[in-house]
């Protein structure tokens, strides 16, 4: 619930006025430019929340109602009522007799650490341009990645995705999303054929379709089939739309701390061969064809853009969302700053998202 939408539930007499506040440590408060949000990483949801409140959840904790509200003015002591009930009928904090208690609730450890060099790739495949796929997948999985996007350009052949699916059957890769161009001949049996026999398939998506239709939706496999009428391009560097893009989760939130929760561990194989940090960056850092996959990500060069998190970028280091934001922009230096060129569809200013400029 939000806090405009909640009205005092109790008599605000019932509000502990003498009990010390902490907010859950997996109740983490974030500011932003106009409003803040509480990430409520064990519930996987958000809550807005007003500054005011953000500031007394930072710089109060540890204190009781009471001693907050000899620091203002009567005034705001309703308010104040109303914000603790909001706290508490949502769970967002505890109470403790004596402050001392909160120090057995200690705050989370943000660190992140992966096991894996690399956590998810991008492989972009043209049947006419020879890679050496196997290779490609062993090195992949030594490299500990379990996701992937297979794009297909060209006409969509089931025939050929069949064959490379395959190469897939006997490694470490966990899930497979596809992306290939629809063709009016590819039937719904075969769409369900394929589907049913390569269960790594997390999505399959024909692109350039004649209408946008989820087809089949297995949640108890965890696979899906979809249409899509939008090319290929569009798809892969799709701006963030409005907050259906977003998740919140303790992974998530602790990984873009201190990463670009975009680019972080991720590499791309175009249709060349060639390694990039991703489908709309221009410079290849060498190609598979002849080079050590692994030698190349493990180079300064190939993971700067992991290292630049939200919180190091103009506009998004003011935004709530920055930490359950996975936007594919590509961050440019300027001035001594991390600024990106195209505009965000989220105005941080306004608070207020830009339907227009999407279709
Ligand atoms: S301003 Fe930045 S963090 Fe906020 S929604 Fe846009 S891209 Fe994401």
């Amino acid at each position: 619930m939000y806090l405009e939408e909640h009205t005092l539930l109790r008599d605000k007499n019932m509000i502990p006025q003498n009990l010390f506040f902490k907010p859950y440590a997996c109740c983490i408060p974030v500011k932003g430019f106009g409003r803040s949000i509480i990430y409520d990483l064990n519930r996987s949801v958000f809550t807005y929340i007003p500054n005011s409140l953000f500031e007394i959840m930072k710089e109060h904790q540890g204190q009781t109602v009471a001693q907050i509200k000899q620091s203002v003015e009567p005034y705001y002591w309703d308010i104040l009522d109303k914000y603790f009930d909001f706290l508490l009928q949502n769970e967002f904090i505890l109470l403790a007799n004596a402050k001392e208690e909160l120090n057995l609730f200690p705050a989370l450890e943000l660190s992140y650490q992966s096991p894996s060099s690399i956590s998810n790739a991008i492989i972009q495949i043209k049947e006419t341009v020879t890679i050496n796929l196997p290779h490609l997948i062993e090195e992949l999985s030594v490299l500990g990645c379990r996701a992937i996007q297979i794009v297909f350009y060209g006409e969509g052949d089931v025939n050929f995705l069949s064959k490379v699916l395959t190469l897939f059957d006997k490694s470490r890769i966990g899930s497979i999303e596809v992306f290939m161009k629809y063709n009016e001949n590819i039937s719904e049996s075969i769409l369900d054929q394929i589907i049913n026999k390569f269960r790594r398939i997390h999505k399959l998506t024909l692109y350039a379709a004649t209408k946008d239709l989820i087809f089949r939706n297995f949640h108890f496999r965890m696979q899906a089939i979809s249409f899509i009428t939008r090319s290929i391009d569009y798809r892969l560097q799709m701006p963030i739309k409005d907050t259906s893009n977003f998740r919140t989760n303790i992974d998530l939130f602790c990984e873009s701390q201190k990463f670009n929760t975009y680019f972080n561990q991720k590499v791309v194989i175009d249709i060349n061969g060639n390694i990039k940090n991703a489908p709309n960056t221009e410079i290849s850092f060498g190609n598979v064809n002849d080079q050590s996959l692994a030698e190349i990500i493990h180079t300064e060069e190939f993971q700067a853009l992991w290292h630049i998190k939200k919180d190091d970028i103009e506009i998004c280091n003011l935004c709530e969302y920055r930490y359950m934001c996975v936007d594919n922009r590509i961050p440019k230096k300027k001035e001594n700053k991390w600024v990106h060129s195209e505009k965000c569809n989220y105005d941080v200013y306004k608070c207020q998202w830009n339907t227009n400029s999407l279709t």
